[in-house]
């Protein structure tokens, strides 16, 4: 299975390619056309190139907040209060393997109906 370039999600029959160039730029499979067009936005600020990792670091930069809230609102902030980013993304970072993995699992699957 082919995994969408931004979300990682089964590629469903759209790609992308910078100036239409197989030759100059890589070419990216995604699941959907909000994918594709989210991805073509970063594609021509980024020279072509979507770059999955600093996406990511960006995603789980702006997860701190939401997890932060929570946080707060079940009164927990207290013991994460000194820990340092690293460790608060690592937690973040395991929920969304665990999410994505099952995600995928169930697509495999044909649990989903689409
Ligand atoms: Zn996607």
């Amino acid at each position: 299975m082919r995994a969408c370039t931004l979300c990682s999600r089964e590629a469903r029959g759209f790609y992308y390619t910078h100036q239409l160039r197989p030759d100059r730029y890589p070419t990216y499979p995604f699941c959907s056309l909000r994918c594709l067009n989210a991805s073509a936005a970063i594609a021509k600020r980024n020279h072509g190139v979507i770059d999955k990792t600093e996406l990511e670091i960006q995603a789980i930069k702006a997860a701190r907040r939401n997890f932060a809230e929570v946080l707060t609102e079940l009164g927990l902030m207290a013991p994460f209060h000194d820990r340092t980013p690293e460790e608060i993304d690592r937690i973040i970072e395991a929920c969304i393997d665990g999410f994505q993995e099952a995600m995928r699992r169930e697509t495999l699957n044909d649990d989903i109906p689409f």
